[in-house]
């Protein structure tokens, strides 16, 4: 699992996910159910309820699933609003449509369909952090910052990867994106093979960090194809990395990281 999430929050992520598993649940089970656990408490402000906003103040929320053992099936949504779990609609477009991704509008509505309740994702401490950052954008505008500090901010995401005992693997990547970004981005999270990528006979990955680049260079999808290769995870990782900071010159300003699984369980991870 990887996340700035707060450590409580990370410790009943990954407990979850094993409560789950030992009751017989799927790799997916165990990868949703986990996700949903930071989706849900707001003191993780990177992921679902209480996460930051968008610029103009209101959640776009992105998520993606992938199961080894639904023949690496896939789903995703993107720019989801009023939703507390994104990663569980995320996970109904894989099973109950034919197709792998819905976005904004189209996303609530199936949401809707499938009984999901329109929630206000906005927390009392989200929507300070959100006034604080617009006060202190420009000096060039209305807004006056009751202070001069004020400390930029990334994103952040959960990936959470599975393996069970029968060797099959999940992923599933939950996300507000970068902290208020333009309306309408769409980042690496739902994008398979960016955000998350799972091949059942070889391993997962997930990527969180700077999404347009995660998504330049597929990021998930090469950490898995390195496995396939025989590198070992951390190897994989690193090989990501490294084809990020050459396409900028060895000084990539910015942050991006991969975590990755084989199917042995041996795990890895890079920024
Ligand atoms: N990767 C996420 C995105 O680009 C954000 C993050 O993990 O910081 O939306």
């Amino acid at each position: 699992m990887t996340s700035k999430t707060n450590p409580y929050v990370k410790e009943k992520v990954t407990t979850t996910a094993w409560d789950v598993l030992k009751k017989g649940g799927s790799p997916l089970d165990a990868a949703e159910k986990a996700v949903n656990v930071s989706e849900l408490d707001p003191r993780d402000p990177t992921v679902g309820y209480g996460g930051d906003p968008n610029e103009e103040g209101f959640h776009q929320l992105d998520a993606s699933v992938m199961s080894g053992p639904d023949g690496n099936n896939a789903g995703a949504v993107a720019a989801l609003e009023s939703i507390k779990t994104p990663c569980s609609v995320a996970r109904l477009v894989m099973e109950r449509t034919d197709h792998l991704m819905l976005v904004g509008k189209g996303a609530l509505k199936f949401a809707k369909m499938h009984g999901f309740k329109e929630e206000n994702l906005m927390t009392e401490e989200a929507r300070q952090h959100w006034v604080a950052w617009k006060e202190n954008l420009s000096e060039r505008d209305y807004y006056h910052p009751p202070k001069k500090e004020y400390e930029h901010e990334e994103g952040d995401t959960i990936n959470v990867l599975v393996l069970d005992a029968n060797g099959d693997i999940a992923g599933v990547t939950s996300t507000v994106g970068h902290h208020f970004k333009i309306v309408g981005r769409v980042g690496d999270s739902p994008i398979i093979g960016a955000g998350l990528y799972v091949d059942n006979n070889i391993g997962a990955a997930g990527a969180t960090g700077h999404g347009a680049e995660s998504i330049k260079v597929c990021a998930s999808f090469l950490a898995v194809e390195k496995m396939r290769e025989g590198m070992a995870p951390q190897q994989a990782c690193r090989f990501v990395c490294q084809r990020v900071i050459d396409r900028h010159n060895g000084k990539p300003m910015f942050g991006l990281k991969i975590v990755a699984l084989n199917k042995a369980g041996d795990c890895g991870c890079c920024s």
